[in-house]
């Protein structure tokens, strides 16, 4: 299988302190991949290595065949991010922040935005700040989907959300993955959050990657796999 992300022993420090120390995965094409860690375990700073937010101190990383900072414009418009806490401005009406991407990405494509939000029923004319926790999530997730991404990063998305906001956002993901081709890298703090959507995993801890590989073969071998907490 190929990889649509690989990161070859790379390092990432910021000051004195090393938020990844020598990291190699791959990121199968076509894959959902759980990236796992506690608090600290450098999973945001992996992902903006991905996304071109950071670059590495030391290795490579290559999404889509291309280094996302010296390569930009051929990696990023290809790739979907929804960021940690979805930073929205709060004042912008939804419809507004699906015209702004028009002018940014020649990819856009604003009207499967809003088809997708109107069958979730997100209202498009209220503004952003009226929004409830779950249906903020439903718009950064369309504003990635706007990109018709082939790669979708997705940095604990559903963290804040309560378990029914959650199991949607889930649930919306997944069409988004049933209805194109798509490789998924999302984060969580909890295994338990992903499993039931994902097929591969990348464990961190320390800034170190623990564990990586198909889901099934890691839990067989591990006895990763808890059940939920309290959110059935
Ligand atoms: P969390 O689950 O709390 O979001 P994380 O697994 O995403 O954690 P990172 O946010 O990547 O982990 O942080 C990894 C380490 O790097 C932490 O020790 C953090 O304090 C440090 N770190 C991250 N970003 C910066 C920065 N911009 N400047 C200094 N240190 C940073």
């Amino acid at each position: 299988m190929s990889a649509a992300v690989t990161v070859e022993q790379v390092s990432k420090r910021y000051g004195a302190r090393w938020a990844l120390q020598d990291c190699t995965l791959e990121v199968p094409t076509g894959s959902v991949t759980a990236l796992v860690g506690p608090n600290g375990a450098g999973k945001t700073t992996l992902l903006h290595l991905l996304v071109g937010l950071t670059e590495p101190t030391e290795g490579r990383v290559s999404v889509l065949g291309a280094s996302p900072r010296t390569d930009p414009t051929h990696v990023l418009p290809r790739i979907g991010f929804v960021a940690q806490d979805h930073p929205l401005e709060p004042r912008f009406r939804v419809d507004e922040m699906l015209a702004v991407g028009r002018r940014l990405n020649p990819r856009w494509d604003e009207s499967l935005a809003r088809d997708w939000l109107r069958e979730r029923q997100i209202p498009l004319a209220d503004r952003v700040g009226a929004l409830s926790g779950g249906q903020r999530a439903q718009v950064a997730l369309a504003l990635a989907i706007a990109k018709r991404p082939e790669v979708m990063v997705l940095d604990e998305p559903a963290a804040a959300l309560d378990p029914l906001a959650r199991r949607e956002f889930l649930q919306s993901l997944m069409e988004a993955v049933a209805e194109r081709e798509l490789t998924v890298l999302m984060s969580s703090h909890l295994l338990a959050d992903l499993e039931r959507v994902c097929d591969h995993l990348v464990v961190l801890a320390a800034g170190g990657v623990q564990l990586v590989g198909p889901i099934d073969e890691i839990a067989a071998s591990h006895r990763l796999l808890v059940g939920p907490p309290g959110d059935e």
